[in-house]
């Protein structure tokens, strides 16, 4: 059995002196794997879980070098293996392979690496996704080896994960930045998550005294409506959270998908709300809190 150092799990990518992701400088790890389809997601390359490879053709100067050895990729079909070779073979850095299989340690070194900004900011690492908790046993070995060397954690997450499961998280990090996504109506068929398992969650970890942010995509023309703002309104009002972020929509993972041979979303209802909606919203939504 690996020990805690070496547990192993599937890393999309490591963002240093992220901003946004919990309080201060930030670390963050994208880990790869979500269930869940959210129509605005800003990462729909990292929800399948292995290697895979992403091809920008806005980059693309048609060299053909990667057409031998890695061909099935230039049709849009990456190899099923990742093998990498076509990333290396790219004059113009046009193609990228997505997931790399980490250990804790692997992780943790670069973490380490700006230890000097947490101090001074508040930061610490963040555990993001996809869905970081359905690795969760990485999850685990990650917060422990930061909270033995000091570093404050945060894991940003859906909370749509069955209760038993999600009971193992609870504690163990310093901070739980928990989506609420949708209107209890609309989770099972947007989201494809169950709106009681997600606010039975948030309930045990204020049951347990953890510190919770709610944070909430709002994406006019999909979620962003009087359902949404009612759903929100349950959880802000919860003893142990501090604060709810509303995170207008904005188009990042538009193509993200195309490029790494997945299927795209339908972009063309959403946009992000006016100020005057958000501030409407967050009048009905946090009331207490405006
Ligand atoms: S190697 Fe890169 S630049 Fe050349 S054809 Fe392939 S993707 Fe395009
Ligand atoms: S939960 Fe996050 S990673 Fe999963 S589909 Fe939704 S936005 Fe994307």
């Amino acid at each position: 059995m690996a020990s805690p150092s070496g547990t192993t799990g599937r890393v999309s990518r490591i963002q240093r002196a992220c901003i946004g992701d919990g309080p201060g400088y930030r670390t963050t790890v994208f880990l790869q794997g979500c269930p869940l389809r959210c129509p605005w997601c800003h990462n729909p390359d990292y929800r399948p879980v292995g290697s895979r490879v992403s091809r920008n053709p806005r980059r693309c100067i048609g060299c053909g070098r990667c057409v031998e050895p890695a061909s099935d990729c230039l049709r849009g079909k990456p190899r099923r293996d990742g093998c990498g070779v076509c990333v290396a073979e790219c004059p113009a850095a046009a193609i990228t392979l997505l997931g790399a299989e980490m250990n804790v340690e692997a992780v943790m070194r670069v973490v380490r690496r700006d230890m000097p900004y947490y101090a001074g900011t508040g930061g610490g690492m963040t555990l993001s996704g996809g869905e970081p908790l359905m690795q969760m046993d990485f999850v685990l070995a990650l917060l422990d080896a930061a909270r033995r060397e000091g570093i404050a954690s945060a894991i940003e997450t859906s909370c749509a994960l069955p209760p038993m499961e999600f009971a193992r998280v609870v504690g163990r990090a310093d901070l739980y930045l928990c989506d609420i996504k949708a209107s209890r109506a609309a989770y099972p068929t947007l989201i494809g998550a169950n709106p009681d398992v997600v606010l039975s969650n948030i309930a045990a970890l204020d049951k347990a005294g953890c510190d919770i942010v709610i944070r909430v995509p709002c994406v006019a023309g999909v979620n962003f409506d009087d359902g949404l703002a009612a759903f929100v309104a349950e959880t802000a009002a919860l003893e142990h959270v501090r604060g709810v972020d509303l995170l207008p929509y904005h188009d990042m993972g538009r193509g993200k998908a195309a490029m790494a041979g997945l299927a795209e979303s339908d972009w063309s209802a959403m946009r992000a709300p006016t100020t005057g909606e958000l501030e409407a919203f967050r009048r009905r939504a946090v009331p207490g809190r405006s």
